[in-house]
């Protein structure tokens, strides 16, 4: 099953990766990375299909896509 994996204490929260996923599978954290920001989660993993469309869109290579 296709999966990711988030380098949260490198996400800046700019939420390019929220608007890229198909199926809205991304969120902010109410929590936050040591930097002080929130970090982006997943929702629904079992819905992700590994298209990496986030992955593709992050300008800080945060997020990593398995398949
Ligand atoms: S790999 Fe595709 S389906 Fe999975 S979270 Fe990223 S954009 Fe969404
Ligand atoms: S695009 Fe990258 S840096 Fe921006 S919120 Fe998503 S994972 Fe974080």
């Amino acid at each position: 099953m296709a999966h990711i994996e988030v380098a949260k204490e490198r996400c800046k929260a700019c939420e390019l990766c929220t608007t890229a996923c198909p199926f809205g599978l991304l969120r902010l954290s109410d929590d936050y990375n040591s930097a002080g920001d929130h970090y982006i989660v997943q929702d629904n993993p079992e819905k992700c299909i590994g298209c990496k469309l986030c992955a593709i869109q992050c300008p800080d290579t945060v997020i990593e896509v398995y398949k």
